[in-house]
C-alpha cells in the first residue's frame, strides 16, 4: 500500500544577486534544490534517502512535510494531496507525520522538562483532553518504550547525552502514534554502539507500531541496514531508486558505484577498491546541462552533455538515470 507518492516534484529557492533584484527583482538566481523528482513509500517500510551533502536530500524530506514551499509538482499522503491541504487537514496530517532532527538539542527548549517537552504535542493535538493524571502516565509510557527512566521528565535536556537527547525526540515523535516518520541523520554524531542502540529501538518502534520511515542519511552502511527501499540523489535528482538489497548488489549508477565503494567494509576480502570521484558537486544554481553528473564521472560519454538521461526502470523496479543502461 502506497503510503506517501511524490510526482514531479521542484522546489527551487531564489537567491537575490545584489541591489537590482531586491527592488526590481531582476537578476534572481535560481537554486534547483530539488528538481523534477517522483518516488513512492509503502505503508510499513523504510525508504532511505542516501547522496552527499548538498544533494538536495533533506529539503525533498522537508518539501514533503510541507516545512519548506514547494514549486511544483504533487504529495499525496494515504492519497490525499499534501500541498492542497487547508490549516485543519495539515494539522491532521501533521499529527500522523513527525520528525527526528539530526540537532536534537536544538529542537528542545533547554527551560522546559523533558515531561513537558514530550507532552507538548499531546496537548496541541486536536480535541485532545487528557486530563494532569492520564498526561503523566502518557509521559511516563512513552519514556518507558525508548528505555528511559520515568523519572527524567523532571529533568532539562542539558541533563542528557547526545543518545538520551535522540531517545527523548524519538519519544516524542511517536507521542501521536504517527503513521510516517522523517528521521533526519537521526544518529548524526554518536558514536557507534550509542547509534546502533537508537536504530534498533527505532527499528522495535516500527515492528511495533507499524511506522513509516523516510530515513535521511549520508552513512550508506546505516541505510543498507535500516531501509527496506531506496534512492541516491546528485544535485537535486534521483539517479538511482529499488529495493535496498537490488541497490547494494547490483549497483548500476557511476556515482551510486561511487559512494559504495568508499563504504569501509569489516572483511578486507569485501572492501571494494575505492572510486575517487574528480571535483566538487556543482553548484544547483547552475547544473550541467545534460546529465548533471558527467563533470565528475568516470564513464562520461559525448551524449552525456547534451541529453538529460531519464529514469528508467532497469530491471524489476530498479531504476537508474544513466546513458549506459538506456539503449534508447
Ligand atoms: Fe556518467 Fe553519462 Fe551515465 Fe551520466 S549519463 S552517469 S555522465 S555515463
Amino acid at each position: 500500500m502506497d503510503l506517501i507518492k511524490v510526482n514531479n516534484l521542484k522546489t527551487y529557492f531564489y537567491q537575490n544577486k545584489g541591489f537590482l533584484s531586491k527592488f526590481f527583482g531582476e537578476g534572481l538566481k535560481t537554486v534547483h534544490a530539488v528538481d523534477d523528482v517522483s518516488l513512492t513509500i509503502q505503508k510499513g517500510r523504510t525508504f532511505g534517502l542516501v547522496g552527499e551533502s548538498g544533494c538536495g536530500k533533506s529539503t525533498l524530506g522537508n518539501t514533503i512535510f510541507r516545512l519548506v514551499k514547494a514549486t511544483s509538482g504533487e504529495i499525496f499522503f494515504l492519497d490525499k494531496d499534501v500541498l492542497k491541504m487547508n490549516s485543519a487537514n495539515l494539522m491532521g496530517f501533521r499529527q500522523n507525520a513527525q520528525l527526528i532532527f539530526q540537532d536534537q538539542y536544538g529542537c528542545m527548549n533547554p527551560r522546559m522538562t523533558v515531561g513537558q517537552i514530550i507532552a507538548e504535542p499531546l496537548l496541541m493535538k486536536a480535541h485532545g483532553d487528557l486530563d494532569n493524571d492520564e498526561l503523566f502516565d502518557e509521559v511516563e509510557r512513552l519514556l518507558l518504550a525508548v528505555n528511559l527512566d520515568p523519572d527524567s521528565a523532571v529533568k532539562f535536556p542539558n541533563e542528557f547525552s547526545g543518545g538520551q537527547a535522540r531517545r527523548i525526540g524519538v519519544a516524542r515523535a511517536i507521542a501521536l502514534n504517527p503513521t510516517f516518520i522523517m528521521a533526519d541523520e537521526p544518529t548524526s554524531g554518536l558514536d557507534i554502539s550509542t547509534a546502533a542502540t537508537v536504530l534498533n529501538l527505532m527499528q522495535d518502534l516500527q515492528d511495533e507500531m507499524d511506522i513509516t520511515y523516510l530515513w535521511v542519511s549520508h552513512n550508506l552502511n546505516q541505510v543498507k541496514y535500516m531501509s527496506d527501499d531506496m534512492a541516491v540523489m546528485y544535485l537535486g535528482k534521483i539517479v538511482e531508486m529499488g529495493k535496498t538489497k537490488d541497490i547494494f548488489s547490483q549497483m548500476a549508477h557511476p556515482y551510486t558505484k561511487a559512494l559504495i565503494s568508499a563504504v569501509p567494509q569489516i572483511s578486507a576480502e569485501k572492501q571494494q577498491e575505492t572510486i575517487f570521484l574528480e571535483g566538487e558537486i556543482p553548484s544547483p544554481i547552475n547544473p550541467p546541462s545534460g546529465c548533471r553528473f558527467r563533470t565528475r564521472c568516470p564513464m562520461v560519454m559525448k551524449k552525456c552533455k547534451t541529453l538529460e538521461p531519464p529514469l528508467i526502470d532497469i530491471g524489476a523496479g530498479h531504476y537508474c538515470a544513466c546513458h549506459l543502461h538506456n539503449n534508447n
